[in-house]
């Protein structure tokens, strides 16, 4: 049996081990931190015993690749999926507006949830809907040198457009402000989001923690495979002889019974170990990041009555409600991230103050968390850097959100890498 040392167990790693044991190849995970799960996990708030996440994640459903593994893995019923788009706004003065797909057949149920969506003019409406209508005839790399903002503003986008409608996705989906990110990038997701069928812009959430939900029934399935999992034990260096990796070198042994060596490490991670251009070139792995915020905010009641919100032109840009507890997400929040937890609090204070009428009064605890490297920005530079999982050397290959899959740093993004990286493996694999 042909063995892959698969290095990072973040959802790139685990996703390439799950499909690599599917293959019937044995699969060993060398893991730096004490946790699965990298950039999504959960952990326990010790005052409420709640389960609470590093940072709420919210899928959709063109996430096709996650949905294939998180089925895979048998969990599928963790997960709260929506039938069709369904969002409620929220404005500063507490209007709330839903914007909810009809039953009507795609792509008309999704036009008439538009037209009946009570932030904009009846001419923002058409306008919004001709630009859906118009995507697919659009070339997204004719826009990789204009920001998403000036693109929308030459698509003829009002204002009121662009904050009540594109903003909230693209800050979401892109975690960038919409004055950076490349409009390359924006068209591609709009285009799986919008044009393939009313499944795939509808919300999906997991029920539970995101340890609960993917890392530990991922964990599961590969013990139950009988791969080797090793936590806190960090990659520093790779050997190489005659254009292959031959050894590696941990903080804790050397390895060498391997025939493939997947990187599923972050790009900040792998520069370390890329001692002159080893694997990749250097000028590949410098991409730009931005920050995640998250409070975690307790209410002595809550009478909130959906399951999320998104607020219209806030530093706010989503609020999830889990019953016991809300968390509000703030995405490309480099401006806050280094506040005082005083003055970040006191921000989003006001904010559900003013946006659903939350007081500081009514909340009894709160718990903050930074994620200063959230994901990658999707600008121009990065984009031209992300590297494809071939590397230099014949049996290493790379997976991770930042490698160059075609959508923005998410879930799905890393799933479909490590997906990618373990066919790479199994090519390689049949070469000989
Ligand atoms: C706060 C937050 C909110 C998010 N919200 C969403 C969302 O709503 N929807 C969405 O789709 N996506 C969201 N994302 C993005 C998503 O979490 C990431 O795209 C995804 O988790 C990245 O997975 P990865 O495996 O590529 O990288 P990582 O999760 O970073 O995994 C890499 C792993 O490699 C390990 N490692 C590094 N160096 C070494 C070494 N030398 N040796 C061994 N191991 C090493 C690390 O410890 C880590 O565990 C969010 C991310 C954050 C941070």
């Amino acid at each position: 049996m042909k063995k892959c040392l698969i290095v990072g167990g973040g959802l790139a790693g685990l996703s390439a081990a799950v499909s690599l044991t599917k293959q019937n190849c044995h699969v060993q995970i060398l893991e730096a931190s004490p946790k699965f799960g990298g950039r999504a996990y959960s952990f326990i708030d010790e005052k409420s015993g709640d389960e609470i996440d590093n940072g709420q994640h919210l899928m959709l459903g063109c996430y096709y690749e996650t949905l294939e593994f998180i089925n895979c893995i048998g969990v599928t019923n963790l997960f709260n999926s929506q039938n069709k788009l369904e969002i409620n706004f929220v404005t500063r003065n507490k209007i709330k507006h839903q914007l909810k797909a009809t039953n009507l057949p795609y792509p008309l149920g999704l036009f008439f949830g538009l037209l009946n969506y009570e932030a904009l003019s009846i001419t923002d409406k058409i306008k919004i809907i001709l630009l859906v209508t118009k995507l697919s005839f659009i070339d997204s790399e004719m826009y990789l040198n204009i920001s998403v903002n000036e693109w929308l503003k030459g698509e003829n986008q009002s204002r009121n457009c662009i904050k009540s409608f594109w903003e909230i996705i693209a800050i979401g989906a892109l975690n960038s402000q919409i004055k950076d990110a490349s409009a390359k990038m924006f068209i591609d997701i709009l285009k799986v989001i919008f044009l393939n069928g009313s499944d795939a812009s509808a919300m999906i959430i997991p029920k539970v923690g995101l340890s609960k939900a993917f890392v530990d029934p991922a964990v599961n399935f590969l013990v139950a495979h009988k791969s080797e999992l090793s936590l806190s034990e960090k990659l520093q260096e790779i050997s190489v002889t005659q254009n292959q990796a031959t050894s590696v070198m941990t903080d804790k042994r050397i390895i060498i019974d391997f025939d493939a060596v997947i990187l599923a490490i972050p790009s900040y991670a792998l520069n370390k170990i890329n001692k002159n251009n080893l694997i990749i070139e250097n000028n590949r792995t410098d991409l730009t990041t931005s920050g995640i915020l998250t409070l975690h905010l307790w209410l002595k009641q809550n009478n909130l009555k959906k399951p999320f919100y998104a607020f219209i032109d806030s530093p706010l840009h989503w609020v999830f409600n889990h019953g016991n507890f809300i968390t509000t997400v703030t995405s490309s929040a480099d401006d806050l991230i280094d506040r005082s937890k005083e003055e970040l609090f006191s921000i989003v204070t006001t904010e559900l103050q003013e946006y659903l009428n939350i007081k500081r009064e009514d909340i009894s605890d709160y718990q903050i968390i930074k994620e200063k490297r959230a994901t990658f920005i999707p600008n121009k530079e990065n984009l031209l850097k992300r590297p494809s999982a071939k590397t230099k050397l014949e049996n290493v290959f790379l997976a991770g959100d930042w490698t160059n899959t075609g959508l923005p740093a998410t879930i799905e993004g890393a799933i479909k890498s490590g997906n990618t990286a373990a066919d790479k493996v199994q090519k390689y694999f049949s070469s000989f």
